[in-house]
């Protein structure tokens, strides 16, 4: 079995790998890079592909994915709702980014045509491989992909979390036996991740005292996953005060809606979209930001989006607060309010009086369950290590070969490996 590694390789974003199965080649996951800049996967020749596999509806992973239907097309493998919210997403990169983007909007609807929504544990016949999907635990419809192909077998992680959210159940741990190999991401490969329940009572508490002090809490996070997450804990905790909830995010939870079965409790999340007031139109966003109560609005990092318009109206208040609870990329405006306590908007850095804190809502497996994935495996897994911050990959490729004699390593972007 030959692994191509295309993208997502002792970095984050742009995930992107080709495995042999026959003839040609099974894409799995086709992303693209927004952190600094635009990016995209290295090139394969779409009349080496077989079919392609979503393993979750985030752009690092599908971002990509329209390029290979520009002429024709193959079957686009994934478990709901991963394309209605890969549609979703696609659009808005579109809108915000559609001029460095190698595809058009045409090319997103012909791949919407080709998309074969596959359950959990159910396999499917790809050339001479067959494939299966199994929970993955990091948001609604994601997916680990396990691939059968010429006498070998291969797991790849995507993204995934063994702990449980409120949204979705925990990664199923049952799947790491008996593999040939395992291509696994390694985003906290050197932090670990607070208790949960101890984590959501902290941030309720926090959020529940800046609200009765009469002030408005700014919760940047991200339209897909986080938000809702978000939400339904304010909405596990009964919180009382209002709650507003600004962009993609109401699109992507109108159709979580749609797909109860992918969450791990209905009930929570349908009271907790009852419990938001939907932000329509700039009336309703200069209205959130004068009461008293929280704002849950994209973008997670700041760098654009509605939650700049908050923050310059929510930052300069002493009574007010900023809860960040995404991952900060290194330079972005987010990283900055949480290192300088200030606000970087049209080039300048303005002072923030609003408190400002920071809470790891993680939906990625910390240290230690990375840890106790790569313990599980057999002795005989090779193990490649991808989607981390640099160095973080290799060291976590180091601590597989030291402590648990395992081959791991960490690819570079163009690797060809054969198991
Ligand atoms: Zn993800
Ligand atoms: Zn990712």
């Amino acid at each position: 079995m030959k692994i191509r590694f295309l993208g997502a390789c002792q970095e984050v974003g742009r995930s992107a790998f080709a495995v042999s199965v026959g003839g040609k080649y099974l894409v799995l996951d086709y992303g693209v890079m927004v952190n600094h800049h635009v990016g995209f996967p290295m090139h394969i020749p779409p009349k080496e592909v077989e079919a392609i596999v979503l393993t979750h509806a985030h752009l690092d992973h599908v971002g990509s994915a329209p390029i290979f239907y520009i002429h024709g097309g193959v079957p686009l493998y994934g478990v709901q709702p991963t394309f209605t919210l890969t549609s979703l997403i696609i659009k808005d990169f579109l809108k915000l980014s559609g001029y460095y983007a190698p595809y058009e909007f045409m090319d997103l609807q012909t791949m919407l045509k080709h998309t074969r929504e596959l359950q959990y544990h159910q396999s499917i016949d790809v050339g001479d491989a067959s494939l299966t999907l199994v929970n993955a635990g990091h948001i609604p419809g994601s997916a680990q992909a396990i691939i059968n192909s010429e006498g070998k077998r291969l797991l790849y992680t995507g993204d995934f979390n063994r702990q449980p959210t409120r949204l979705v159940d925990g990664a199923d741990p049952g799947n790491y036996k008996d593999l040939d190999a395992i291509i696994i991401e390694g985003t906290y490969a050197t932090e670990d991740h607070p208790v949960r329940d101890g984590l959501e009572k902290e941030f309720v508490e926090k959020v529940t005292e800046v609200v009765e002090g009469g002030g408005t809490v700014l919760v940047p996070a991200f339209g897909v996953g986080r938000s809702q997450e978000l939400l339904s804990v304010l909405s596990a905790y009964h919180f009382e005060h209002p709650v507003f909830v600004d962009g993609m995010a109401l699109d992507a939870m109108e159709m979580l809606l749609k797909y109860p079965s992918s969450l791990r409790d209905s009930s929570v999340f349908e009271r907790a979209s009852k419990m938001a007031h939907w932000v329509d139109g700039w009336n309703d966003r200069r209205r959130a930001a004068k009461t008293a109560g929280v704002i849950i609005s994209p973008a997670g990092m700041l760098k654009g989006g509605a939650s700049v318009f908050y923050m310059e109206n929510v930052a300069a208040k002493k009574q007010n607060a900023v809860f960040m609870v995404s991952f900060q990329v290194p330079g972005s405006p987010g990283r900055i309010l949480l290192e300088r306590k200030k606000f970087v908007i049209h080039g300048k850095a303005r002072p923030v009086d609003a408190r400002v804190e920071r809470f790891d809502f993680s939906s990625h497996g910390g240290r230690r369950e990375l840890e106790l994935t790569l313990s599980d495996l057999d002795k005989k897994t090779k193990v490649f290590i991808v989607h981390g911050a640099e160095g973080n990959c290799k060291k976590l490729a180091e601590w597989a070969s030291k402590e648990q004699g395992l081959d791991a390593k960490a690819p570079k972007t163009g690797d060809i490996i054969e198991i």
